[in-house]
């Protein structure tokens, strides 16, 4: 019995991902990540969650997804799940005016940046809805409940003074021992980017509770060595 779908449809939407493919459409997918970084960000996940039964990946600032697919790519292969929060409404630096404003993802019902529908998709689209969670709402409020060990925690999401540190301070300490947090944005020259993701790395290391493992670009990896101090 015909169920009406053109032929094939179902084949090419159900195809099991491949690696090198997810990897083609994060680089295709809107975003705020330069591929070499998205690359080293993809590797971080794979050593974070490899061998471990029930790994977790937490992404603070998905946007359109394109983070959330290098990162999702390691966690299907590795039989992990990636957990990506975001409220979708955008960060101060997205909003009308700002710099990287895209009047396209403005919900005219609203008039509202929701880029919930994209990520969506975006997700949907790479096979991949079955390993990544979209957690839609305040970072802060989904880390002050949150109980779970993290094995790798990346913080992207606003990068103004109270954002970035409400962001470390509510997801740092749910990062396993021996689990790793990357931290983009990292810009030592203050004529480079803004200020913020680089002083909270620097709290980091000076904390005693990090060692540094890695850096590409403005993305900074930490191992954790010791249980958080704070
Ligand atoms: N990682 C993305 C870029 C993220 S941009 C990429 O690879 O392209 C920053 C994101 O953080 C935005 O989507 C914004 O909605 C989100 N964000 C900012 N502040 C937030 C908060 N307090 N809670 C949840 N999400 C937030
Ligand atoms: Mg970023």
């Amino acid at each position: 019995m015909s169920s009406g779908r053109p032929a094939g449809t179902m084949a090419a939407r159900f195809a099991p991902p491949c690696c090198a493919g997810l990897l083609d459409r994060a680089r295709a997918t809107a975003g705020f990540m330069p591929d070499d970084e998205g690359l080293a960000l993809h590797e971080l996940a794979h050593r974070a969650t490899r061998g471990r039964s029930s790994a977790t990946v937490v992404e603070i600032g998905a946007w359109c997804g394109k983070s959330t697919l290098y990162l999702g790519a390691a966690a299907y292969a590795e039989g992990a799940v990636l957990f990506s929060v975001d409220h979708h409404h955008g960060s101060e630096e997205n909003q009308a005016g700002w710099e990287h404003h895209d009047a396209t993802l403005v919900d005219p019902a609203t008039g509202r940046i929701d880029t919930l529908p994209t990520w969506r998709r975006t997700v949907d689209d790479a096979g991949l809805g079955h390993c990544v969670v979209g957690v839609v709402g305040e970072s802060p409020v989904v880390a002050g409940h949150w109980t779970t060990p993290v094995d790798l925690c990346f913080i992207d999401g606003g990068h103004g003074e109270e954002p970035a540190w409400a962001d470390f301070t509510g997801w740092a300490p749910h990062v396993a021992p021996g689990g790793w947090l990357a931290i983009h944005d990292v810009f030592p020259d203050p004529a480079d980017g803004g200020r913020p993701p680089y002083e909270l790395w620097c709290a980091a290391v000076a904390s005693g509770d990090w060692a540094e493992d890695g850096a590409w670009g403005s993305l900074r990896a930490l191992r954790r060595i010791r249980t958080a101090s704070s």
